[in-house]
C-alpha cells in the first residue's frame, strides 16, 4: 500500500476495503451525482449576493422569490467557472446548451419548479481517473456522464410541528456532476469524491465541502452476479461526508445482496442512511417518483459559447491536482503521503511554498505537515481557518532553524499562536522566556549538582543500570523547562557522569529527533 494508515484515516473513509467482487460472487456497481455550489459572489439567475452564513432571509430578493412578472438573468461568471471546471474534468463543453423547467411543489421552492438543463447540459463526457497515487489497487477510470447548471433551493427547516423557511440559498448556482456506474466499491466512490472535490477547489469553482454543504453526493447502488447484466438500482440521498457515503454503500451492497440471496427483489427507490444503525432506510419508491412536466425555460435565450471563449479560459487553466503532485513530490522531494496531505487541505500548499521561500524546504515542510497540521486537526480547524501568517509561520520556523528556541518549545509556541489567533513567535517567546538556555557553562553546573546530589542514581548509573541516565535527563528538562538543547544537555551530563555519549546512545533513541526523509 503507498497510502499509509493516517492519511486513508484524515481523508475519512470508513474502511479501506477495496475488494471487487463479494460473497457467492456478487459484484456491485455504483454510480454518483454530485450537487456542488458554484463559487460565485452571486446567485445564477439574480445579483443577490449569494449567503451562507447571514441571518435566515436577509440574502433575498424578488427573482429568488419568483414574484410576478420577474425574469433570470444569467450570471456569467457561473458559467465561467461551470466552463472550467468541465475542461479540468475532460469533459466536451457544449458550444449551444440551454435552460428547462423542472416542476415540482415544495414550500423551499418558491417559482414552482427549478430551471436546469435537462436536455441540453453545458458539458457532456469527462473522466476522472485514479491511479496508486491516489490509494486506487489498480488504475481506473471513472467516466462523467455530463455536467450541468442549475439552481438551488432554500432551506426548509421542521420545527416544533410547523416549517420555517430560510431562502437565502435559493436560486444559488450549482453544477450537478453525473458519473458513469463505473465505480465497484465504497472505497473507488470515496476516492472519486475526493478526487473531485480536490480538481474543484483547485479551479476555484466551488468550495467543495460536504460538511458544509456546498458539496452534496447522491450515490446510486445495485449487485450483480459476475457474468450477469447489471442489477436494479436504488439511490441513497444526502450523503454529507465521505465517511458516511462510504458506510451507506457498504450498507446497501449487503442489503440488496441479502435480499436478492433470500429470493427477493431490489425495487429502484430512493433511500435515506441512518448513520446510528448503519442501514439505508426507505424514502420513497421510484415508481411513484413525481412527473417534472419539464419544459424549456422561456425566459432564457439558448446559452452559446464561442470556440474563442473556451480557449481562453482553458488558456487560464492553473495547474491541475496531478500535476501539482508530480511537480511537488520532485521539487521538494517530498513524500506521496505530505503531497496528499497539503493537496488535500485547500489553501496549504500555497501557504507552504510561500513559507518555504529563503528557507530549509524540509524544515518547513515538517512544521506544516506535521505540527501545524497535527495542532489544528485537535482543534478541529480547517486549514482555511488557520489563523496563522506566512510571516509568522515563516519567523517561528527561523527561530528553530537558528537555534533561538529548541523543537520542543517551538512546538509550544506554534500551540499558543493557534490558541491566540496568530501572533509574532518571537513576542511569545520573550512574553514566556522561553528562549534556549545557550549557556554551556550554566548547564555543566546544573548537571555536576544533580549528580552530586543523587548519588545513589549516579552510582546505580555507574555500576551499569543504564536507565539511570533517563533518570538523569528527566531532572534536567524539568529544571531547564525544556530551554536548553538536548545536545548540550547530553554533551553536559556524560561529562559529569563520566561516560562517553556512545555509551548511552541506545537510552537516546527515542528521544533523538529523527530526520524525516
Ligand atoms: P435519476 O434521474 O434516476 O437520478 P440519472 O440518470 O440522473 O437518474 O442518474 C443515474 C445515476 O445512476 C448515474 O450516476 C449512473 O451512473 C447511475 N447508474 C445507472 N445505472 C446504474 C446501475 N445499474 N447501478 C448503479 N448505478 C447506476
Ligand atoms: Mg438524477
Amino acid at each position: 500500500m503507498l497510502l499509509s494508515r493516517w492519511w486513508i484515516r484524515k481523508a475519512g473513509f470508513a474502511t479501506r476495503a477495496d475488494r471487487r467482487v463479494y460473497k457467492n460472487g456478487w459484484e456491485a456497481i455504483i454510480g454518483i451525482e454530485v450537487h456542488a455550489q458554484i463559487n460565485s459572489k452571486t446567485k445564477l439567475f439574480s445579483d443577490m449576493e449569494t449567503s451562507y452564513e447571514e441571518p435566515p432571509n436577509s440574502k433575498v430578493n424578488l427573482v429568488d422569490l419568483a414574484f410576478p412578472g420577474v425574469q433570470p438573468r444569467l450570471n456569467e461568471r457561473c458559467v465561467e467557472l461551470a466552463v472550467k471546471t468541465a475542461l479540468a474534468l475532460k469533459s466536451n463543453v457544449q458550444y449551444q446548451s440551454s435552460f428547462d423547467r423542472k416542476h415540482y411543489f415544495y414550500p423551499d421552492l418558491p417559482q414552482g419548479y427549478q430551471i436546469t438543463q435537462q436536455r441540453e447540459p453545458i458539458a457532456r463526457g469527462g473522466m476522472i481517473e485514479l491511479t496508486e497515487l491516489d490509494g486506487a489497487s489498480e488504475p481506473i477510470r471513472v467516466g462523467l456522464h455530463q455536467i450541468q447548471l442549475e439552481q438551488d433551493t432554500g432551506k426548509s427547516m421542521h420545527e416544533l410541528g410547523s416549517t420555517l423557511l430560510d431562502m437565502n440559498r435559493a436560486g444559488t448556482g450549482l453544477m450537478e456532476i453525473v458519473t458513469q456506474p463505473d465505480m465497484r466499491n465504497s472505497f473507488e466512490a470515496g476516492l472519486v469524491v475526493k478526487k473531485l472535490q480536490s480538481v474543484l477547489q483547485c479551479v476555484g469553482s466551488s468550495q467543495a465541502s460536504m460538511n458544509e454543504g456546498s458539496m452534496r453526493c447522491d450515490v446510486n447502488v445495485s449487485v450483480h452476479r459476475d457474468g450477469e447484466p447489471f442489477g436494479t438500482r436504488c439511490e441513497i440521498k444526502n450523503l454529507n461526508s465521505i465517511r458516511f457515503l462510504s458506510m451507506a454503500i457498504d450498507a446497501e451492497i449487503e442489503r440488496q445482496i441479502q435480499l436478492l440471496e433470500q429470493g427477493g427483489k431490489v425495487i429502484p427507490e430512493t433511500r435515506g442512511f441512518d448513520v446510528a444503525g448503519r442501514k439505508t432506510f426507505r424514502l420513497r419508491s421510484k415508481e411513484t417518483a413525481p412527473d417534472y412536466r419539464y419544459m424549456p425555460e422561456p425566459d432564457l435565450p439558448k446559452l452559446i459559447l464561442s470556440q474563442e471563449y473556451v480557449d481562453s479560459i482553458a488558456m487560464d487553466l492553473p495547474e491541475l491536482p496531478d500535476e501539482t503532485r508530480t511537480r511537488i513530490m520532485k521539487q521538494y522531494s517530498m513524500s506521496l503521503d505530505d503531497a496528499n496531505s497539503l493537496l488535500n487541505e485547500p489553501g496549504s500548499l500555497d501557504f507552504f511554498e510561500k513559507v518555504c521561500k529563503g528557507r530549509n524546504s524540509q524544515m518547513v515542510l515538517n512544521w506544516t505537515v506535521n505540527d501545524l497540521f497535527r495542532e489544528l486537526a485537535l482543534k478541529e480547524t480547517p486549514f482555511h481557518a488557520c489563523p496563522i501568517t506566512v510571516e509568522e509561520m515563516g519567523a517561528l520556523v527561523d527561530m528553530v532553524e537558528k537555534n533561538t528556541i529548541t523543537g520542543k518549545i517551538g512546538k509550544d509556541v506554534l500551540h499558543i499562536m493557534l490558541q491566540e489567533g496568530g501572533g509574532h513567535p518571537q513576542d511569545i517567546v520573550d512574553k514566556k522566556g522561553w528562549a534556549r538556555i545557550d549557556d554551556s557553562a550554566l548547564l555543566k553546573s546544573i548537571c555536576e549538582d544533580l549528580v552530586a546530589k543523587h548519588t545513589q542514581q549516579a552510582t546505580k548509573f555507574k555500576e551499569g543500570e543504564k536507565k539511570m541516565y533517563k533518570w538523569f535527563i528527566g531532572q534536567i528538562m524539568r529544571e531547564t523547562k525544556g530551554l536548553a538543547d538536548p545536545n548540550q544537555i547530553n554533551a553536559a551530563l556524560c561529562d559529569a557522569l563520566g561516560c562517553k555519549l556512545e555509551d548511552v546512545a541506545d537510552m537516546l533513541g527515542g528521544k533523538q529527533k529523527k530526520n524525516k526523509k
